[in-house]
């Protein structure tokens, strides 16, 4: 059943966003690659798995969520949908969080080690983001991060 979106003002300017390569994701890659991680971006690592970027050299896989589309417990919506869409949105909403979901059982299944992170993590303190992916690389030891 394929149901049309009535078109409001509030979700207009959410027309066009760009799927892949968001600005959190090339913020991230920057202070990855500043911090002598070298990476593949948007690889398949399996079926249906496509993380934002991979480290190869590490098997970790790295997932960057946009706070809005995945739902974060901070800037995520917390009141219930309203308006014409509403049932839509909630489906959606319901749909993005499965496919993370999915992703990250798929990703663990073919035995990478998964870090997502929220967008805000990277617009706010990029550097703990680029420390969370670091302590996967490295299983949690801050030394052995060879360049
Ligand atoms: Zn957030």
């Amino acid at each position: 059943v394929v149901e049309a979106w009535t078109s409001t003002k509030a979700g207009r300017h959410l027309a066009g966003r760009a799927k892949t390569s968001t600005k959190p994701e090339v913020a991230l890659r920057k202070a990855l690659h500043a911090a002598g991680f070298r990476f593949r971006l948007h690889p398949r690592i399996a079926q249906g798995c496509t993380p934002d970027l991979v480290l190869p050299r590490y098997k970790v896989a790295v997932f960057v969520d946009g706070c809005f589309w995945h739902g974060c417990p901070e800037h995520g919506r917390r009141t219930p949908w309203t308006g014409p869409n509403a049932h839509l949105w909630v489906d959606k909403m319901a749909r993005n969080r499965a496919n993370d979901d999915r992703s990250t059982r798929l990703a663990q299944t073919a035995r990478w080690t998964v870090v997502r992170i929220w967008e805000h993590e990277v617009t706010e303190a990029v550097a703990q983001a680029v420390a969370r992916v670091r302590a996967a690389a490295t299983g949690g030891s801050t030394d052995g991060l060879a360049r």
